[in-house]
């Protein structure tokens, strides 16, 4: 493996140089596909600034984030992610295993291009209807977590700009699997400035195998819990070994992981032509309740600049306790797909908040070295790994291409 570290070395020969480590636990090579492009490296190593980056404590292995971006390099289909779709037909097939799946906002604009509709269409009723046709006994809106989750880093950054918790600043966000991945492989020395709240995902699946199983008295041994996502890094996310949390709340090791398995929106759209259902032509219909309703800061959770948009909103609400002026309902400097953007937003008690928001790790890397040398100006900064963000993501449909800068 060790060939494969030389310095700037462009591979003449990808496929013996550099193995997608067959137990990764996101994505898969077939070597039978490879023309040895090298796109999977280019957008590795210049867009996301990860391979070709060794100041690491890993040496003999290809650092990987899981993003995914390389799928969407690959011009042969030669990588993919993880199929999981047989552990989840399998527990759909099981009368007594109840499962409940959540879907995260970016899938539900991205599943209708794999059947044809305009880029961008909203299947979000479509989606629940083919959820419901192929077995799920219980559908919810990964958006009810995003507004946990928003709670909770409002909350957090609150307290670190009024010293009630001392952590450092700037805070990070920590929603993003692939980005959580990179600061722990490059910038380990910065992960108290990560939030410490978890994503979406994560609160969805805590939740389902705690609050709902009790709310509707289900055995949490005997739910299955399944997360449609547009990345392929939550693959690796929900296996990480700390995302057990259900386990400690009924003290049973019988309870599997808080989310048992991540379908990205392609594997859903297998699953969805493979039973042989018509996306386009199914009535919409909508999410269970109890976890099914969000606000629109949820949703916004889908682009870059989202997170940071609702969480300063909700900052404002909780220094403040009033509702946020109308100039952070669309909080405009940090719309857009620059793969970098400022602002500034005033909260009376507060101060002024500088924030940025990033997208693509490259850019976030010379962040992070300012932020390392203590010439960061910011309070806030949100980092996607994906450029564009999760509508981008690593799991979406290919045929929309994410942006190259
Ligand atoms: Fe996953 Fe979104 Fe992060 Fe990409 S930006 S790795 S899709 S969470």
């Amino acid at each position: 493996p060790t060939q494969y570290n030389e310095p700037g070395g462009w591979p003449t020969n990808v496929r013996g140089r550099v193995p997608i480590d067959p137990e990764n636990p996101a994505l898969r090579r077939d070597d039978q596909k490879c023309i040895l492009c090298g796109q999977c490296i280019e957008v590795c190593k210049t867009i996301q600034s990860v391979y070709g980056n060794y100041e690491l404590p890993l040496k003999n292995e290809i650092p990987c984030i899981n993003c995914g971006q390389c799928i969407h390099w690959c011009p042969s289909g030669a990588i993919s992610e993880r199929e999981d779709i047989d552990q989840v037909a399998k527990a759909l097939a099981d009368p007594k295993i109840t499962v409940v799946v959540q879907t995260a906002p970016a899938t539900r604009i991205g599943l209708g291009e794999e059947f044809g509709l305009p880029v961008g269409t909203n299947v979000q009723g479509k989606q629940v209807a083919a959820l419901r046709k192929l077995g799920f006994d219980v559908i919810f809106d990964t958006n009810f977590a995003a507004d946990l989750t928003i709670m909770e880093e409002g909350t957090e950054l609150v307290k670190r700009i009024t010293g009630e918790l001392h952590h450092p600043l700037p805070q990070f966000t920590s929603c993003c699997p692939g980005w959580v991945k990179f600061v722990e492989y490059y910038y380990p020395e910065l992960l108290p400035n990560l939030s410490s709240a978890k994503s979406p995902q994560q609160m969805a699946g805590a939740l389902v195998k705690t609050y709902f199983a009790e709310k509707n008295h289900v055995e949490p041994q005997k739910i299955f819990s399944v997360a449609i996502m547009p990345c392929t890094a939550k693959k690796f996310e929900c296996q990480r070994p700390e995302m057990i949390s259900a386990q400690t709340y009924w003290q049973d090791e019988q309870v599997s992981p808080d989310v048992d398995v991540v379908l990205t929106t392609r594997e859903l759209a297998r699953m969805i032509k493979r039973a042989g259902i018509d996306l386009p032509s199914l009535p919409d219909e909508e999410y269970d309740q109890l976890m099914g309703v969000a606000t629109g800061a949820g949703a916004i959770f889908g682009t870059t600049g989202g997170v940071m948009e609702a969480a300063v909103r909700s900052a404002y609400y909780l220094v403040t306790g009033e509702q946020p002026p109308a100039a952070l309902w669309q909080l405009t400097p940090v719309r857009g797909m620059e793969g970098v953007k400022e602002a500034a937003v005033s909260i009376p008690g507060a101060g002024e908040i500088r924030i940025a928001v990033i997208s693509g790790l490259d850019n976030a890397r010379a962040i992070m070295e300012q932020v390392k040398a203590g010439n960061s100006p910011w309070t806030f900064i949100e980092v996607m790994a994906c450029p564009g963000g999760c509508q981008y993501g690593g799991g979406q449909p290919r045929s929309s291409a994410p942006p190259s800068d």
